[in-house]
């Protein structure tokens, strides 16, 4: 059909050595994955059911540049690992979830921490601390036929060359496929979905002229210069 308006452009996401692309239909993300994470924002570790919130598709940037964005003085970086899905469906079991799995890539959850604050006091949705524009810098997608399904390995974060975030993905609270599982209690996945897993500990603030340099063992690095 012909639109009114120019219709908005697919997302689609540069797949490593390969001349295509991955189609993003929706990006979730989990909130407090990995215990250290929970500690340090104040939260107890115990194993309480995940929470889930969303970032917009065209959130997702594979530029390796991010503009210090409007509105906020306390931008933080947390590195996740990302999965994207190939099919979805309603109640997954835990144990056909990584059929859904077409591969996964080193990806920053960038937080707007001091918006985030005043909206977890206000108990107001997060949509304002999460999902602004090249929120999520992106790194190749790897499809798990070339990497293997990652549940292990190092996941890790410099600034300047410093490390600032180090954990390990054995350390999820809720693993990939009980994360697939549980989302899907409470959404319909279909191919084009991904999901951002939670950070390690040991997020901050980023400042511009910084470089971040992302690793998740197994997946090509992300670096991304705050400018
Ligand atoms: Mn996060």
């Amino acid at each position: 059909m012909q639109t009114v308006i120019p219709a908005p452009q697919p997302v689609i996401l540069p797949v490593n050595k390969s001349q295509t692309g991955f189609p993003v239909r929706r990006v979730y993300c989990v909130g407090r994955n990995y215990a250290a994470h929970a500690v340090e924002m104040g939260h107890d570790p115990d194993r309480e059911a995940p929470f889930f919130f969303q970032k917009n598709p065209d959130n997702l940037d594979p530029s390796g540049t991010f503009p210090y964005p409007p509105m906020t003085g306390d931008v933080h970086h947390e590195i996740e690992l990302a999965v994207f899905l190939k099919s979805g469906g309603s109640n997954i079991a835990v144990e056909n979830a990584l059929d859904r799995v077409y591969g996964f890539a080193v990806s920053l959850d960038m937080t707007r921490r001091d918006l985030q604050a005043e909206a977890k006091k206000a108990g107001r949705p997060w949509e304002a601390a999460k999902a602004f524009e090249r929120s999520a810098p992106i790194g190749p997608v790897v499809a798990a036929a070339g990497c293997g399904f990652l549940s292990e390995g190092r996941i890790a974060l410099s600034v300047n060359g410093d490390t600032r975030q180090e954990g390990d993905l054995n350390q999820m609270i809720w693993k990939v496929p009980e994360v697939i599982s549980k989302l899907s209690e409470l959404f319909r996945l279909d191919a084009g979905d991904v999901i951002l897993t939670g950070t390690p500990s040991g997020v901050g603030p980023v400042m511009r002229g910084d470089r971040l340099e992302a690793t998740v063992e197994g997946l090509p690095g992300l670096v991304v210069s705050v400018v």
